[in-house]
C-alpha cells in the first residue's frame, strides 16, 4: 500500500490576519517578516490520516509530497517525523506562477511518475488561497475517484472507506483504488513529532524532481486564469446617535432609521 499525502508550505495561519500585508501592484500577500511557513492547517490533518492507516497496517509506505519554493523541503520534513517514509519536493521557475490546473498537473504528473501509488490525501482546502479545488483536479488527471471533506479514512480488501462531513449530516463512501481523499479537520488533531522523529526524519530521502522530470514545460503548465486585482477591501463604520428627550422617543427613531435602511 502507498499512499501520497500532498503538503502545500503556507504562511503561518495562526498570526493576525492584520499582520499581513497586500501589495496591490505585486498582486502578492506579504507576510510579516521573520516568520517562518507552516504546513497548511488541513495537509498536517492529511498526513495523520496516512499515519492511521500506517499504524493499522505496517506494510503502508507514505511519501509526502510539495510543490513550491526550495524551503517546502522543511514541510515535507515535518510530514516525515510524523512517521512518513520519503518526500517528494517539486522545485522548478516554471512552477513559480501555477494556477490550480498547472498545480494540480505538476502533482498528479509527479504521482504518475511514482508509479504504484494506491492513494492520494490532500488537504480540503489550503489555507492560503482556499480555492478547495486542487485535490479534485488531481483526481480528474489521474483518472481516479476522488471522496471529498473525510472525517476518516480507513482501507480494506482494496478499497477505502471513508466517512465524509456534510453540513447536517455524515455519510460513508468507499470507492475503489487507487483514490483521492481530500481531509477536514474533523478526522482530528494532526500527531506531534517528538524530538527522536524529528531527527530521524533529517536521514529520510527527499528526492528533488523539476518541470523536466515530470514531463512537463512551461508551455503545458501556462495559467489558464487570470488573478485581475488583490486588495484588502475597505470597510467603513458610521456612527449615528438616536436623538429623542426620552428612552422610547430614541428607541421609535431606531426603530424608524432601521426601516428607513431597510434592515427591519
Ligand atoms: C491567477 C492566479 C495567480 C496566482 N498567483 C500565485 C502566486 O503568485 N503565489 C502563490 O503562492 N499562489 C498563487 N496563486 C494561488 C495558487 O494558484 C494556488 O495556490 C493553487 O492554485 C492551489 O490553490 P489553493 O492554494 O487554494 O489550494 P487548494 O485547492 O485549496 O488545495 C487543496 C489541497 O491541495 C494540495 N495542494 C495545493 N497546493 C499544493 C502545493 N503547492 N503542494 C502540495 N500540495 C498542494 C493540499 O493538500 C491542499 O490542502 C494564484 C492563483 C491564481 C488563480
Amino acid at each position: 500500500m502507498h499512499i501520497v499525502v500532498c503538503v502545500k508550505q503556507v504562511p503561518d495561519w495562526d498570526i493576525p490576519p492584520a499582520s499581513f500585508k497586500v501589495d496591490e501592484a505585486a498582486k502578492k500577500v506579504v507576510p510579516p517578516p521573520g516568520v517562518a511557513p507552516v504546513p497548511s492547517q488541513f495537509d498536517a490533518i492529511a498526513v495523520e490520516a496516512a499515519m492511521r492507516i500506517k499504524d493499522a497496517a505496517a506494510d503502508t509506505k507514505v511519501t509526502v509530497m510539495s510543490l513550491g519554493a526550495a524551503s517546502a523541503r522543511d514541510v515535507i520534513k515535518h510530514g516525515l517525523a510524523m512517521g512518513g517514509d520519503e518526500g517528494v519536493l517539486l522545485v522548478d521557475d516554471a512552477f513559480n506562477e501555477l494556477d490550480s490546473t498547472g498545480t494540480a498537473k505538476v502533482l498528479s504528473a509527479a504521482i504518475k511518475k511514482l508509479g504504484d501509488v494506491d492513494l492520494v490525501l490532500t488537504g480540503r482546502q489550503a489555507v492560503d488561497w482556499d480555492l478547495g479545488v486542487t485535490g479534485t483536479l488531481i483526481a480528474e488527471m489521474l483518472d481516479a475517484p476522488v471522496i471529498t471533506f473525510a472525517r476518516s479514512v480507513s482501507v480494506t480488501d482494496g478499497k477505502v472507506r471513508v466517512e465524509r462531513v456534510l453540513p447536517d449530516a455524515f455519510e460513508t463512501i468507499e470507492a475503489s483504488l487507487p483514490a483521492v481523499v481530500t481531509v477536514s479537520n474533523e478526522l482530528g488533531e494532526p500527531r506531534y513529532p517528538k524530538l527522536q522523529q524529528i531527527m530521524a526524519a533529517a536521514r529520510k530521502q527527499v528526492n528533488q524532481w523539476g518541470a523536466q522530470d515530470v514531463g512537463l514545460d512551461a508551455a503545458a503548465l501556462a495559467p489558464r486564469l487570470t488573478l485581475e486585482q488583490l486588495y484588502v477591501p475597505v470597510t467603513e463604520t458610521k456612527v449615528e446617535i438616536m436623538e429623542g428627550d426620552t428612552p422610547e422617543e430614541q428607541a421609535a427613531n431606531l426603530a424608524r432609521r432601521l426601516k428607513e435602511a431597510k434592515l427591519i
